[in-house]
């Protein structure tokens, strides 16, 4: 008589294997730590992180591979490495090409948290920085030294959303060869391609915080770093293996489910926002609306230039200086369907006040005024902007 094995190993080696040939839309969640080899020859052959074998779930899944693979197709990449934030995706590509004594140029309106790891983080590996004025190519083209080695590009910028001269910087670069990143999350892949714009330029490296358009559902933190190129994939891959990135697949179960509606997120959530823009450019209170698809606001002109298909759901409104901060806090206090709160693109739209006065080093399009930065959800147009007629009557 053969010897029963007990409850718990009969459940762990359990031989049942479901049949073969699962087809439906969904990607199976492949979940894992351990990946198990055939056998210790498997396990002594070598597998580089090529995005096609397994060794580690920490490396890569089914799974991650297949959302990796959908998202350099969304953004016109050959290569695309998963990251646990879009922070995290700064991060690696600053990491991976920045050495003690190298400086990096980083445009005066980027993401908040890339001017913090800038200023606070890089300086302690030895690395320099100076802030660039995204609309002036020429005047950037003279802080470019030997010593630069990595250009940030952001479009549009954060909260000010001045829409900078991609093709005149990216020009510049190429003249001093040097690499180029753009935080590309506003443009999602589908405002603009960044490894073809206009006239065939493009940059070396985009990133994408996945949290925004790709997640949409205001629930996952995510992000992505692409390139076209080979030889800045291994180096950026090498750095990803080092710092030890990795993403749970239950995360990246919900950005595959969202990103077939990316496309038509995108473009309504466009549609209401410049309304909106427009809309409130006539109110009394707001001195200027800044949204790049605006004639007048900053870089117009190079969104124009650039974007083939749209904008995402941001706008900051300029309020007039005799609103003092306390009065427009009391404004967004009053609205009763926007929350306030940072990551944009979810369903719910946000309103969030800044005094651009302590977050920048050079002039910023606010003047004297406060701004207060919306991003328009997934509600009705008009609802918001009963809202927001409410909430005005409350300022006053
Ligand atoms: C939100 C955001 C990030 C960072 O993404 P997290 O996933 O929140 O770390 C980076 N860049 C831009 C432009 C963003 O809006």
């Amino acid at each position: 008589m053969t010897r029963k094995r007990g409850i718990s190993t009969r459940q762990i080696h359990h031989p049942y294997r479901a049949p073969a040939g699962w087809n439906a839309v969904p990607v199976p969640v492949a979940k894992a730590s351990t990946v198990l080899f055939r056998d210790t020859a498997d396990l002594h052959d070598y597998k580089p992180r090529d995005g096609k074998s397994y060794r580690y779930g920490l490396h890569g899944t089914p799974t991650s591979y297949t959302l990796a693979a959908r998202l350099a197709t969304l953004e016109g990449a050959e290569h695309c490495l998963l990251t646990p934030s879009g922070l995290a995706a700064i991060t690696l590509v600053s990491m991976a090409l920045l050495r003690p004594g190298d400086e990096v140029l980083v445009p005066d309106n980027a993401y908040g948290q890339n001017r913090y790891l800038t200023e606070s983080f890089l300086p302690q590996f030895g690395i320099t920085h100076r802030f660039y004025d995204p609309l002036d190519a020429a005047g950037f083209k003279s802080l470019i030294g030997d010593k630069t080695k990595l250009v940030w590009l952001e479009a549009a910028g954060s909260i000010t959303l001045e829409f900078p001269d991609l093709l005149g910087l990216i020009a510049a670069c190429r003249e001093r060869g040097v690499i180029t990143a753009l935080d590309n999350t506003w443009g999602a892949g589908v405002a603009f391609d960044p490894f073809a714009l206009a006239h065939g330029v493009g940059v070396d490296i985009s990133m994408q915080a996945l949290t925004k358009y790709p997640s949409g559902g205001a629930d996952v933190l995510m992000g992505a770093v692409y390139t076209r190129q080979q030889a800045l994939h291994d180096k950026l891959n090498w750095t990803h293996e080092h710092l030890g990135y990795g993403v749970a697949s239950n995360d990246v179960e919900l950005v595959l489910r969202s990103l077939p509606t990316l496309e038509l997120r995108y473009h309504a959530q466009d549609a209401s926002t410049r309304t909106l823009a427009t809309w409130m450019q006539s109110r009394p209170e707001v001195a200027r609306v800044l949204h790049p698809a605006l004639p007048g606001s900053p870089g117009h002109e190079h969104w124009l230039a650039t974007s083939s298909d749209g904008a995402a759901c941001l706008f900051s409104a300029v309020f007039k200086p005799e609103y003092a901060m306390a009065q427009v806090d009391a404004f967004v206090d009053a609205l009763q369907l926007f929350g306030i709160g940072y990551s944009w693109a979810g369903p719910m739209s946000l309103a969030v006040p800044y005094d651009m006065s302590r977050s920048r080093s050079l002039a910023t399009p606010c003047g004297e005024g406060v701004i207060v930065r919306f991003a328009i959800g997934l509600e009705a147009e008009a609802d918001l902007r009963a809202d927001l007629e409410q909430a005005f009557a409350a300022l006053r």
